[in-house]
């Protein structure tokens, strides 16, 4: 895409008056935990909510495609970069915890969330200590772990419609939760906040039930290599894991992309792999598993072009 100069200009006066940071021909490498993917045309991070509903409003008038990145922990960058605009949330970090509720920005951490859940007596958000996106990437996947997902503690979800201009408030139901889905996959809104109901418990039974979480994703996760977590969604009946391993193709690679050896539900970047990598090998895995089980996989991470 060429940035016309009009759109380069705004973007540097938001910059100046301190509302976005903005950089152009950014490595999307650098921004999410596979570390792979081409440049971005353009990578904003709004400074707060009001900045990223003008800028979001600013592109789609403008019709600049673009895209919301939290922690970029669930994605894939295309190899050839984003054309248009990369959105982050890191900077609507806010978490505030009143009696037992806790409404936090959508690029709040969601390990720190759950950590200050915690220490204030307040369970529930236990199963997501350890993973490593934000809060508006737990509410789009419907993150979860250990027998917990977000549409247990969910309540409302604060959004931003582009194209309309308008902020609603998405309740309960509304936000139809399904096994690692949610509105937000099919209505295109941008998450800016969301609020969590959560029980009082004692903070050291909540913290040790934490640690335990996290020794055995440390064990069992290969955590010492870029990844971007699960691959495929598991498929009713089945751990994809299991399957993928009993196949014999722990550290099968293709480039630099390996299936991981230390759990087969996993694929690292060993040496400089490229999105193509991990495109043949995710390919390669499906047509294994649909040749011994007749199932067909998909996938739970988000291919990004
Ligand atoms: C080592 C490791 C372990 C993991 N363990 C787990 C696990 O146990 N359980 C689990 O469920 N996941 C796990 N994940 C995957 C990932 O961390 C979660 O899906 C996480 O919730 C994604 O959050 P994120 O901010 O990184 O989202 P991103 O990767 O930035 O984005 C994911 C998707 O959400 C969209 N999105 C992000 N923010 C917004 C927003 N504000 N508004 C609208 N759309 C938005 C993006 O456009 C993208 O399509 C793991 C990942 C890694 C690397």
């Amino acid at each position: 895409m060429i940035i016309h100069e009009k759109i380069e200009h705004h973007l540097q006066e938001l910059e100046a008056c301190g509302r976005i940071t903005v950089k152009f021909g950014v490595p999307l490498s650098e921004y999410c935990t596979f570390r792979i993917g081409g440049i971005a045309d353009i990578a904003v991070h709004p400074t707060d909510e009001a900045a990223l509903t003008d800028v979001l409003s600013y592109f789609s008038k403008n019709e600049i495609p673009f895209v919301i990145i939290g922690n970029g922990s669930n994605v894939l960058f295309a190899d050839e970069g984003v054309s248009g605009a990369v959105v982050f949330t890191d900077k609507l970090s806010a978490i505030n915890c009143s009696g037992t509720v806790i409404t936090a920005g959508a690029g709040a951490p969601l390990t720190l969330t759950s950590s200050i859940a915690g220490r204030n007596g307040l369970a529930g958000l236990e199963f997501a200590y350890g993973i490593p996106g934000s809060i508006g990437g737990a509410v789009f996947m419907n993150a979860g772990a250990y027998g917990g997902e977000m549409s247990d503690v969910v309540v409302e979800t604060r959004c931003y419609n582009a194209k309309t201009g308008k902020i609603i408030t998405v309740k309960g139901d509304e936000h139809a939760f399904g096994y690692r889905e949610s509105c937000f996959k099919k209505n295109s809104m941008t998450i800016l906040s969301t609020t969590i109901q959560l029980k009082e418990s004692d903070p050291s039974e909540i913290k040790l039930k934490m640690n335990e979480y996290m020794r055995a994703r440390s064990e069992k996760q290969p955590l010492e290599y870029p990844n971007a977590g699960s691959v495929f969604k598991r498929y009713p009946g089945y751990y994809t894991g299991k399957l993928i391993e009993d196949l014999g193709l722990k550290g099968y690679r293709i480039g630099g992309a390996e299936i991981s050896q230390k759990h087969a539900g996993f694929i690292v970047n060993r040496d400089h792999a490229t999105a193509d990598d991990v495109l043949e090998l995710i390919a390669y895995i499906k047509e294994q598993i649909k040749k011994a089980h007749g199932i067909e996989l998909e996938c739970e991470i988000r291919y990004i072009v």
